[in-house]
């Protein structure tokens, strides 16, 4: 039986790709072939644009009560749904099942803070600024927005754009990820029963040439990018060349700061779950842990331990605590980067490449992986490698952490565990990362707050979620009136 092909979402309606290329749609765990992903064309993204561009005038006169109960009825259908969305992420992502169920936990309360947005979008007054003269600020939706997202959150990342977009009043086209597309079709099965007039959200599914077509559509007023630092420069470049406003989430290495004064059960189980925890492709996961004097010698021992007993295989398994990375080439290049790492002179301690799992033979299984004797500069320590693969490095003192952390070209996430005030705020007050965890492995900011990233690990100005979220939705305009 030939594999189904996924259809793209235009104007209210599921429709056939008529491009020549596409792509299948594999399980990481077992190479099964879920579907097959078309890559669409340059035509099709200008079908979805016009659309969500003439539904937008009406839908910015609709008014925010009735578009925040359209977020409702999504929240609602959301939870009833809750499981097998989580699963369907486990399917064509490859993470564990609790994993998903995390991931899907947070795009509903992404959702949530879209339900909000009567209150949310309001703006502010003042009369007599001078006699006889009142200056009202407004907010006003701009039009058709497009998210291009990554595989490694196929729920959860279109949805930190598409609730709020949408509940501000714009129109919306959803490009996911062409390596895991099953979870956003199963989520616009669930936006059609939402009361959304056609053309409000579309998805088109793609690759570059259609990120491409977005990107120069005239009608796409902004773009919410999360990917890889590389795409995600490119399309910053190129789409406010266009005159775009634009967020774009790029790559990361974070670094973990380990203090010798640090609660080593604890700790150690934040830093598995950072490191290790879908597979390291989070781009909040830790994979530099950086030890302080004669934290190095109790946190190794128990971290070689500890992640020498994650059990890895097929994330629907509920027993299973680590699963695969996405695909064959991310598989390579894993053991790609642990090769690199033994010939660089680092000491490889846990070898993730001797992972089996014998029931799943056809999984781009790798197992926990670690590194010690790292350096700065090694490409183990410099480059997102996005896998289970964490470097140890040990420095005699808080300065050289800080040092250390501060080497790194990206600023996702930055965490130090300790049990003392005075590193902790030194740590927040200096590091240049948009998160910062103290004692937390993977500091994810809720949807009332931005996500932020620093360095090469974000370009532009507006971050996702919280407030900034309703500014990048919005225009802000001022009212200045005198009547006589
Ligand atoms: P990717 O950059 O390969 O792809 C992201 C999106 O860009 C996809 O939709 C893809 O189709 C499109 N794309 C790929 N190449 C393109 C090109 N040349 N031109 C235009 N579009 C292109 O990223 P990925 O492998 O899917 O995701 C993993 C990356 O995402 C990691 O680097 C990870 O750190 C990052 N990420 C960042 C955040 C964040 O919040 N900063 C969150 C999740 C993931």
């Amino acid at each position: 039986m030939s594999a189904k092909i996924v259809k793209n979402y235009i104007n209210g309606s599921w429709v056939a790709s008529k491009s020549s290329r596409k792509q299948p749609v594999l399980n990481p765990a077992t190479g099964e072939t879920l579907a097959e992903v078309p890559l669409s064309t340059a035509a099709e993204v200008d079908r979805a644009v016009q659309a969500a561009h003439e539904a937008f005038q009406e839908w910015r006169t609709t008014p925010p009560y009735t578009r925040a109960r359209s977020m409702f009825k999504f929240k609602n259908l959301m939870e009833e749904h809750f499981e097998e969305l989580s699963r369907l992420v486990v399917q064509e992502n490859g993470k564990t099942i609790d994993e998903a169920r995390g991931e899907v936990r947070r795009s509903i309360e992404n959702i949530e803070l879209a339900a909000g947005i009567p209150q949310q979008m309001m703006g502010y007054n003042l009369e007599d600024v001078a006699q006889g003269i009142d200056e009202t600020a407004l907010r006003q939706p701009i039009g058709v927005f497009a998210a291009i997202n990554p595989f490694n959150f196929p729920a959860m990342v279109p949805l930190w754009f598409l609730p709020v977009g949408v509940a501000c009043g714009n129109t919306f086209i959803v490009k996911p990820s062409p390596l895991t597309p099953l979870s956003q079709e199963f989520v616009f099965r669930l936006l059609e029963d939402c009361d959304l007039p056609d053309g409000v959200v579309n998805m088109i599914n793609g690759d570059e040439e259609a990120v491409n077509a977005l990107i120069d559509h005239p009608d796409v007023r902004g773009i919410s990018f999360v990917g890889s630092t590389k795409v995600a420069k490119l399309v910053y470049e190129r789409a406010t060349r266009n005159g775009k406003r634009v967020q774009a989430q790029g790559g990361a290495k974070n670094h973990m700061v380990v203090m010798p004064d640090a609660d080593l059960p604890k700790t150690i189980g934040a830093i598995i779950g950072s490191a290790y925890g879908c597979a390291g492709q989070r781009c909040l996961a830790g994979s530099v842990m950086v030890t302080v004097g004669d934290a190095h010698k109790p946190f190794m021992e128990a971290l070689a331990d500890a992640a020498s007993k994650l059990r890895v295989g097929y994330g629907l398994e509920e027993t299973t605590q680590m699963g695969p990375v996405v695909t064959q080439q991310a598989l390579n290049r894993v053991c790609t980067y642990i090769e690199r790492g033994q010939t660089e002179g680092a000491k490889l301690v846990l070898d993730g490449r001797k992972t089996q799992v014998k029931e799943h033979p056809n999984g781009n299984f790798v197992g926990p992986t670690i590194f010690d004797n790292a350096k700065p500069g090694m490409s183990i320590v410099t480059d997102e490698i996005f896998g289970p693969v964490l470097s140890v490095i040990n420095v005699p003192d808080f300065e050289s952490a800080i040092d250390t952390v501060e080497l790194s070209r990206y600023g996702n996430a930055a965490s130090i565990f300790t049990s003392n005030g005075r590193y902790a705020r030194d740590f927040k007050y200096r590091v240049r990362a948009g998160n910062i965890g103290v004692n937390i492995g993977v500091a994810a900011p809720i949807a009332t707050f931005p996500f932020g990233g620093m360095k090469d690990s974000f370009f532009g100005d507006l971050h996702g979620q919280g407030p900034d979220a309703i500014n990048f939705f919005t225009d802000r305009k001022v009212v200045i009136e005198r009547w006589f």
